[in-house]
């Protein structure tokens, strides 16, 4: 199961016809959909489980520049920005704090990766800079392995995963939202060869513009519509500790295993060492666009086959607007943790920081991490289908660069000036003869 998440209401009418109906109750079609509502736009979002229940949930929390793609640089600026004022923008707490984020430098070649993005952070007047071993036990105190180390963001932050997307949609609904929950869209109709309607569960609404939001499902609904998305499914396992008292601040990287301060005063903590790719016929089609990002990040993978292995060979299909789809089958993704992974990382952490030797579980997760070849986001509209837009693939940094994601698509939507320039993001650069790789910073 899930961690618990702040439950949000659903509206008490479905309606019939909206402008723009988003589908996608994570972090990213909340965030879309809340700046719809700002704009004035007549806006309706789907959810076929409820507000945030996969990924947005299931995250570390962390909001980060460091070691961020460049091509991201703008996105994720804006995006700090809109965090620093979130509470208030929304009258609630996300628990969005200002701690900095720190990742170690386990040795030479892995310093001089951190030093060559530094170069890049100043260009864009970040306070990233790199720690000595000695400022490193500053910041970790009891740290007790040698590092070369640390690259560190001090205006970096957290936020809390569980409270992050329900504030902003309690936000939206207080706007205007109409949010339906337990509503699984089945396909996307056209009419006169643009988006014309959205076919639910629950019936159809016209349309004028739909946006797709639906993190590791993206793929699937695009397919409904004859689109090509190259994405895949990678599981990452979590676990939050009971409070222990610890005064350590920012979120920290030890390379193996990450961890952070709770607002609950426990600890997230997770393994960035053993992420479990469940081979499916997608891992097949996409192989050729992924073998770069896979030969660099190999030892970090292990490839298996599994349940969800015969499960998407077999059940999953686009769904068609007379039938019950996969989306109402499999109302939350709701992966078990990889329990080798969860034993390994508390077993390195109670070494490297000997104040987690009491540490107590309270609960561990799985959760499966929606990436693209590139490891950056596709936001962008559908060029062979007016009206369509899709924001997904967010590579497992989604949660912190969602609040200027989320107006990055309302502007496209809108046909507005765009927060920052959304060519890095477009849909058609996997067949427009761009070349297809990720950047390899942390
Ligand atoms: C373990 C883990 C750790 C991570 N750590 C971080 C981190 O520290 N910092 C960070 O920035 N990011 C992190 N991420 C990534 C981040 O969580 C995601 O990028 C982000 O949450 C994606 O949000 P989303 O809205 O695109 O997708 P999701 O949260 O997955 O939401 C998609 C929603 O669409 C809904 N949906 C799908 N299909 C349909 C349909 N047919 N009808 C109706 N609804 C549908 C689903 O039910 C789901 O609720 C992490 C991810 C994981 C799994």
């Amino acid at each position: 199961m899930g961690p618990l998440v702040d439950v949000v209401p659903s509206s008490d009418r479905m309606p019939r016809r909206a402008e723009v109906v988003v589908i996608g109750g994570g972090i990213v079609g909340v965030a879309t959909a809340l700046a719809l509502v700002e704009k004035g736009i007549e806006t309706v979002l789907l959810e076929k489980g409820s507000i945030a229940a996969e990924q947005s949930s299931r995250n570390w929390g962390w909001c980060r520049r460091t070691g961020r793609d460049l091509r991201e640089l703008a996105l994720i600026e804006a995006s700090m920005r809109m965090w620093e004022g979130m509470d208030a923008r929304l009258g609630r707490e996300t628990g969005f704090r200002r701690h900095g984020i720190l990742y170690a430098s386990r040795d030479e070649q892995q310093r001089d990766r951190h030093l060559r993005w530094l170069e890049h952070a100043r260009e864009h007047g970040f306070d990233s800079r790199m720690l000595s071993p000695a400022e490193v036990v500053e910041r970790v105190p009891g740290l007790a392995e040698p590092l070369a180390g640390a690259l560190e963001t001090p205006a970096d932050g957290r936020a809390e995963p569980q409270k992050a997307a329900p504030a902003m949609a309690m936000a939206a609904i207080e706007r205007g939202l109409n949010l339906q929950q337990h509503c699984a869209v089945r396909t996307i109709e056209r009419q006169a060869g643009r988006v014309g309607q959205v076919v639910t569960e629950h019936g159809a609404i016209d349309c004028q513009a739909v946006v797709v939001a639906g993190g590791a499902w993206s793929r699937l609904l695009l397919q409904g519509v004859g689109e090509r998305l190259p994405q895949l499914k990678v599981l990452s396992s979590v676990l939050r500790t009971r409070p222990l008292e610890l005064p350590i601040e920012p979120c920290v990287s030890l390379g193996g295993v990450a961890f952070r301060k709770r607002l609950d005063g426990g600890w997230t903590i997770a393994s960035s060492a053993t992420n479990l790719v469940e081979l499916t016929p997608d891992n097949l089609r996409f192989a050729r666009l992924f073998l770069p990002a896979y030969r660099v990040e190999h030892r970090s993978l292990s490839l298996r086959v599994g349940a969800r292995s015969f499960d998407e060979a077999f059940h999953w299909r686009p769904g068609r607007a007379d039938a019950v789809s996969i989306y109402e089958r499999l109302r939350v993704l709701d992966p078990a943790p990889h329990a080798p992974a969860l034993a390994a990382m508390i077993e390195r952490l109670r070494s490297a920081v000997p104040g987690f030797a009491g540490l107590e579980v309270a609960q561990s997760w799985g959760g499966l991490i929606d990436t693209m070849p590139d490891a950056i986001p596709v936001i962008s509209p559908v060029e062979r289908l007016p009206g369509a837009f899709v924001a997904t693939g967010f590579s497992g940094h989604g949660f912190g660069i969602a609040p200027a994601a989320g107006r990055l698509v309302a502007d496209l939507v809108t046909q507005d000036e765009p927060i920052v320039d959304p060519r890095p993001f477009r849909l058609s650069r996997f067949e427009d003869g761009e070349r297809i790789r990720a950047q390899h910073w942390l």
